[in-house]
Parts: structure tokens; C-alpha cells; sequence
């Protein structure tokens, strides 16, 4: 029993470090330096995240900090603690109290690993997708669809969460909005833009997050590239509608393991 979960927390270790150097691969720049994070689920508890003033490329096992939801949630329903208080949850949340301080947007990770179906969660500052969000079009971008694909990796619609301060405010506008999406559409979204900062994808593998990216980032490359030339054209919601229910899309979003 004991082996069995030792290698559970090795595999979703190896697979975080993976999906992180992904992320931060130099031969796509969707995060330099130290920016953007990454998480996962581990036990019912506790999950795993970027620690703060990491590099995504060049993450190693030191740099993931295992911490306890229980301490980072409740933070969530609170209106106004100091960024004193927030630091201090940040610490104490931690299981191993010689780990590294864990990113403030450790608070959205937690909450966004709480949703049905959501094991691992990828955020990035990439360019074309920040291209569009530092724009007057940036919610635009998230409620319509340019092309088939993008709707297989990135859902009918993203979450749209207007510029909020980063750390606890931030988490709580992505609850709100992402909750506001639930209602909506009855699932959890795969992609929810944060105006003027960056992008978050969630999903039940590393494939489906990663591919939620790439295809989002492809997505805004084309927008820059089609409002060079008036555009873009939008697919309509008939035919949102109809790619999201293929059978055949379904499938290969199985093989894909979107
Ligand atoms: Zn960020």
C-alpha cells in the first residue's frame, strides 16, 4: 500500500516536471525566466507547485512544493488579510517546512485542483496570447472560436477574468468567473485568460493541458495575424456547437488524452 502511493507521488512528480519544462521550453518562449507555474493534484489533501523565483525550462524536483489545501482555501472566502497574512499561509501551508516558499499564484492552483476531473494545471505568460489580452479585444478572444481545433483543445468558450492584482484577489476573481462558466456550460472549463498577465490551462493529463496552451497561443497568432487583414472571422455558435458534440471529435480527443 505504502510502495503504491510512493510511486503514485514519483510518477506526478515526473510528469509535473515534465509538463513544466514544456511550458518553459526556450524553442517556444511561452514563459521566460521566471515567470508562469504549475501543478498537481497529489493526495486528497495536498498537490504539488512551482515554488516562487523558478524556472519553468529548468524546473527540478527542489524547486515543487508539496502543500496543504486546507491551509491556502480558506483564504479564499476571506475580504481584505494583509500580504503579510497571505505570505504567512503561503509558509505554513507547506508539508516540508525546509521546502522553498511556493508561488503566490499557489492560491488559484489549489482552488482550480479542487474541480471534478482537474489533475494537473499549466500557467504561462505567452506572447500571442498575451498580444491579444493587452488589447481592447482580450474578452472577445475568449468567447469566440477562429477554427475547428482550437475548440477540441480549448472548449466552445474560455473563462474571461478582467485585470486583477495577482495573489489572493486574483484567485478569488477566478473562482467567480470560472464558477460563473460551470453554470453555464455544466463542466470546467480548459482555458481561463487573465486580462493584460497571461494564460491558465487545467485538465485531467499533462497532454490536455499542453495542448490547451499550444493551441490557444496558435489561436491568438492567428487572431494578430487576421486583424492584420480586418478580420478575424469567427466560426458561429451553431458550429461551435456542432464540433464540440462530434462523435469523431470526441474520439480523437481520447487518443489525444484531452
Ligand atoms: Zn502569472
Amino acid at each position: 500500500m505504502k510502495k503504491t502511493l510512493t510511486n503514485e507521488r514519483k510518477e506526478r512528480l515526473a510528469a509535473l516536471l515534465q509538463l513544466s519544462h514544456e511550458l518553459g521550453n526556450p524553442a517556444r518562449p511561452l514563459s521566460i525566466l521566471g515567470e508562469g507555474n504549475t501543478s498537481t493534484r497529489l493526495t486528497h489533501e495536498t498537490f504539488l507547485v512551482k515554488a516562487s523565483g523558478s524556472s519553468l525550462g529548468s524546473l527540478g524536483k527542489q524547486d515543487v512544493v508539496e502543500c496543504k489545501a486546507g491551509v491556502l482555501l480558506p483564504l479564499l472566502d476571506k475580504t481584505g488579510p494583509s500580504d503579510k497574512e497571505v505570505d504567512g499561509a503561503l509558509m505554513e501551508s507547506r508539508v516540508d517546512a525546509g521546502a522553498k516558499k511556493p508561488s503566490v499564484e499557489a492560491l488559484f492552483h489549489a482552488w482550480l485542483l479542487t474541480l471534478p476531473g482537474i489533475e494537473f494545471v499549466g500557467h504561462t505568460h505567452a506572447p500571442s496570447v498575451n498580444g491579444v489580452l493587452c488589447s481592447p479585444r482580450a474578452r472577445e478572444f475568449a468567447e469566440k472560436r477562429v477554427f475547428p481545433d482550437e475548440i477540441v483543445c480549448c472548449d466552445v468558450e474560455s473563462v474571461f477574468v478582467p485585470y486583477t492584482d495577482p495573489g489572493l484577489r486574483l484567485a478569488q476573481v477566478i473562482r467567480e468567473e470560472t464558477e460563473a462558466f460551470i453554470r453555464k456550460h455544466g463542466r470546467p472549463p480548459r482555458v481561463v485568460l487573465l486580462e493584460s498577465h497571461g494564460i491558465i490551462t487545467i485538465g485531467r493529463t499533462t497532454e490536455a493541458v499542453l495542448a490547451a496552451m499550444l493551441m490557444a497561443e496558435k489561436a491568438a497568432a492567428i487572431w494578430l495575424g487576421a486583424a492584420a487583414l480586418g478580420g478575424p472571422s469567427f466560426l458561429t455558435e451553431e458550429t461551435k456547437a456542432r464540433i464540440a458534440n462530434r462523435p469523431d471529435e470526441a474520439v480523437r480527443r481520447n487518443a489525444l488524452k484531452l
